[in-house]
């Protein structure tokens, strides 16, 4: 087939949007980040980012996702190591990631979608290899990850947003067809209060 006259840049093609959020539109600049350089830098990054590109959230969804957004604030910095860590130059890399958004998924009562909310709020400290990781994260309160050269920030935050998922999604209240209370058995109960009253009375 011949190639498509389709200009490789499709940033003008919506600039007709109705959106007028200042949130850029690509997340291009998180798929290879030398977390390392973010950290040096004490980067902060904060911004709205489509559910459409979390494609593994998007999996469990019941519901169309739409135009749904995650809000992402992502903070590096690096931190002295504690006394006898084996850190490389005495720096420890640390990526702090909160964020949150909802999601439709399926009510384990009555069966219908219930717009979850998840949220994050992670530290995550980087090491220098797999092995290291493995072992410090048993013991550690942070996630602990190997740094890598080019880390995929997006799909950290996704992993982070998929261990926020409820294993048993529920409505908060809800009353499925057929459903019906438990009846009232405290009325039935003597009040142990009266109970003592009686006997407290004299005779
Ligand atoms: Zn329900």
């Amino acid at each position: 087939m011949p190639s498509s006259s389709t200009p490789p840049n499709n940033l003008s093609a919506s600039s007709g949007s109705s959106k007028s959020s200042t949130a850029p539109a690509s997340v291009a600049d998180w798929s290879a980040v030398n977390m390392a350089v973010w950290a040096a830098q004490g980067r902060v990054d904060e911004r709205d980012v489509p559910l459409a590109l979390f494609t593994r959230l998007v999996d469990e969804a019941v519901a169309d996702v739409g135009d749904a957004q995650v809000h992402v604030a992502l903070k590096a910095q690096e931190r002295d190591a504690s006394l006898g860590a084996s850190e490389a130059l005495g720096k420890q890399v640390w990526l702090r990631i909160e964020a949150h958004t909802h999601l439709p998924l399926m009510c384990q009562r009555c069966l219908t979608p219930v717009s979850t909310q998840l949220l994050v709020s992670q530290d995550l400290r980087f090491v220098a290899s797999e092995d290291q990781a493995a072992f410090e994260d048993e013991e550690s309160e942070e996630d602990v990850l190997a740094l890598e050269l080019s880390l995929d920030v997006l799909a950290l935050v996704e992993d982070e947003l998929i261990m926020a998922m409820p294993i048993v999604p529920l409505h908060d209240d809800c009353q499925p067809d057929g459903y019906t209370a438990e009846p009232e058995v405290a009325e039935e109960k003597p009040n142990p209060f009266a109970a003592l009253a009686a006997l407290k009375k004299p005779q």
